[in-house]
C-alpha cells in the first residue's frame, strides 16, 4: 500500500517516526528538523480524518526508564507543529485504553520505545560470550514479538516514516509490520522520499558520478567506499582519513588522526581504485594546527609532510581546488562526512569548498544527495541547504542503503 492511496478517515494509524531530536541541558529542542520531517505524513492522516498514535525512540536508554530521554519533553513541540493538542502515554506498552479512546483528529504520543529492551530486542545484562546468551536471545526475540503485537493492537494501520532507524530490525521499525496485512502497512512520505533519493543515486546514475566521503575514520566507511568503487567515476576521500592514506604511502603525519592499523586497508583502496579506473582524489596539502582547537597556530603543508607537533585539521588550498575540479561537471553527487574539523570555524574551508562546488554542479543539473549528520550540519552551517537536491535524514541507514543493503524497515513493508 502507498500512503497517498490510503484513506485514513475513521482509522487509527500508528506511525513510527524519528523524534530523536537533540535537547539542551534544560530539555529544550536545539534542532527540530526531525519533527518537521515527519509532518507531511502526520498531517495526511489527520487531514483525511484519521487519528494518530505516534511512536519513537530518543537517545540510548538501553532498555531502562530514563526521564532525561522522555518523549514527554517534546510533546509541546509536536503539538505546536501539528496545530492540535497531543495526549501523552507515559508507558508505551500500556497505552491500549488511551489509544482506544482516540477520536478522529486526535493525537497520542507514546513514551520512548527504548525504555523497553524489547524494542531493540537485545538481551540485557548478559554478554555474547556467556553460554546462556543464545537462550536469552531467543527469549528476548519472543518477548519482542509480544511487544510489537501490543503496539500493533493500538491501531488499524501502520506507517513507518523513520528513515533514521530503517536499518534496524526493531519491534517498531520492522517486527510490528507482521501484525498488519498488506493493505494496512505503508512507508511514510519522508521514507518514500529517502528511498527515492537513494534510488536516484544507485540505479539511476547520470555520469559523471562523484562521491565524497569524509569524516574521521576510513574503517567506519570501508563498506560504502568499496561499494561505491564499482559505481563512481570520481571518489574524493577527505577529512581525518586523509592521514591514514598519507601514512600508508610512507608520509609523515605528525599528530594527525591516523588509523595505524588500517594502513593496509588504505593501500588496498588505492589499488582497487586504479584497477577499476576510478579517479581517486586524496588531499595533497592541508591546514595543520599545533593544537586541537579553533585558535591554534596553523600552517599549510603537504599532507604527507606534517611536522611532528602539528595535526592535519582541514584540506589545504591546492586540495580544495582538486576537490572542486572533481565535483565540477558531475551529474550525480553523493556527500557524506566533512573534509575537516568543521565544528571549528577556522577549519571549515575544505568542507565549504566541497559544498560550494556541489551547489554549482546542482545548479547546472546534477542530482546531489547529502547525508549523514555531519555533512548535513555542514551544509546548514553554510546556509546552503536549499542549494542541493536532497538532504537525507539518515546517517547509518543512508550509508547501509547506499552500500546496497536492504533496509529491514523498508523490507518489512515492501516485502523485499
Ligand atoms: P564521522 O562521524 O566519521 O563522519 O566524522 C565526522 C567528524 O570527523 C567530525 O566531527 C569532524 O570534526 C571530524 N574530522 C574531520 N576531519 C578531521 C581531521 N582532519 N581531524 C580530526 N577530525 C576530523
Amino acid at each position: 500500500m502507498t500512503i497517498d492511496k490510503f484513506n485514513f478517515a475513521g482509522k487509527k494509524a500508528i506511525v513510527r517516526v524519528d523524534f530523536n531530536v537533540p535537547l539542551d541541558e534544560n530539555g529544550k529542542i536545539t534542532d527540530d528538523t526531525r519533527i518537521r520531517g515527519a509532518l507531511p505524513t502526520l498531517k495526511k492522516v489527520l487531514n483525511d480524518g484519521g487519528s494518530l498514535i505516534i511512536m519513537s525512540h530518543m537517545g540510548k536508554p538501553k532498555g531502562k526508564v530514563n526521564m532525561k530521554m522522555s518523549l514527554g519533553q517534546i510533546a509541546y513541540a509536536v503539538s505546536e507543529k501539528l496545530g492540535v493538542a497531543v495526549k501523552f502515554a507515559p508507558d508505551c506498552a500500556k497505552a491500549g485504553d488511551a489509544a482506544a479512546s482516540l477520536m478522529a483528529g486526535e493525537v497520542l504520543l507514546l513514551e520512548n520505545l527504548r525504555f523497553y529492551p524489547e524494542e531493540e530486542g537485545k538481551p540485557v545484562g548478559i554478554e555474547k560470550e556467556d553460554p546462556a546468551y543464545d537462550e536469552a536471545k531467543k527469549a528476548m526475540k519472543a518477548s519482542q514479538k509480544q511487544f510489537a503485537k501490543t503496539l500493533a493492537s493500538y491501531a488499524d494501520c501502520y506507517i513507518n516514516d523513520a528513515f533514521g532507524t530503517a536499518h534496524r530490525k526493531h519491534a517498531s521499525t520492522a517486527v510490528i509490520a507482521d501484525y498488519f496485512d498488506e493493505g494496512n502497512k505503508m512507508l511514510g512520505l519522508l521514507m518514500e522520499q529517502e528511498v527515492k533519493a537513494v534510488d536516484n543515486v544507485l540505479s539511476n546514475i547520470k555520469r559523471p558520478f562523484t562521491a565524497i566521503m569524509g569524516g574521521s575514520k576510513v574503517s567506519t566507511k570501508i563498506g560504502i567506499i568499496e561499494n561505491l568503487m564499482d559505481k563512481v567515476d570520481n571518489l574524493i576521500l577527505c577529512g581525518g582519513m586523509t592521514y591514514t592514506f598519507a601514512k600508508a604511502q610512507g608520509g609523515e603525519v605528525g599528530k594527525s588522526i591516523c588509523e595505524y592499523d588500517k594502513l593496509d586497508m588504505a593501500l588496498d583502496i588505492i589499488a582497487k581504485a586504479e584497477e577499476k579506473g576510478v579517479n581517486l582524489v586524496l588531499g595533497t596539502d592541508c591546514v595543520a594546527a599545533d593544537d586541537f582547537n579553533n585558535n591554534a597556530n596553523t600552517i599549510v603543508c603537504a599532507a604527507n609532510e606534517i611536522p611532528v607537533e602539528y595535526e592535519g585539521m582541514d584540506a589545504g588550498p591546492e586540495t580544495r581546488e582538486k576537490f572542486a575540479a572533481a565535483i565540477a561537471g558531475a551529474k550525480t553527487i553523493l556527500w557524506n562526512g566533512p573534509a575537516g574539523v568543521f565544528e571549528f570555524d577556522n577549519f571549515t574551508a575544505g568542507s565549504k569548498a566541497i559544498a560550494e562546488a556541489i551547489a554549482k554542479a546542482t545548479e547546472e543539473g546534477a542530482f546531489s544527495l547529502i547525508g549523514g549528520g555531519d555533512s548535513v550540519a555542514c551544509i546548514n552551517k553554510f546556509g546552503m541547504a536549499d542549494k542541493v537536491s536532497y538532504i537525507s535524514t539518515g546517517g547509518g541507514a543512508l550509508l547501509e542503503a547506499i552500500e546496497g543493503k536492504v533496509l529491514p524497515g523498508v523490507a518489512a513493508i515492501k516485502g523485499e
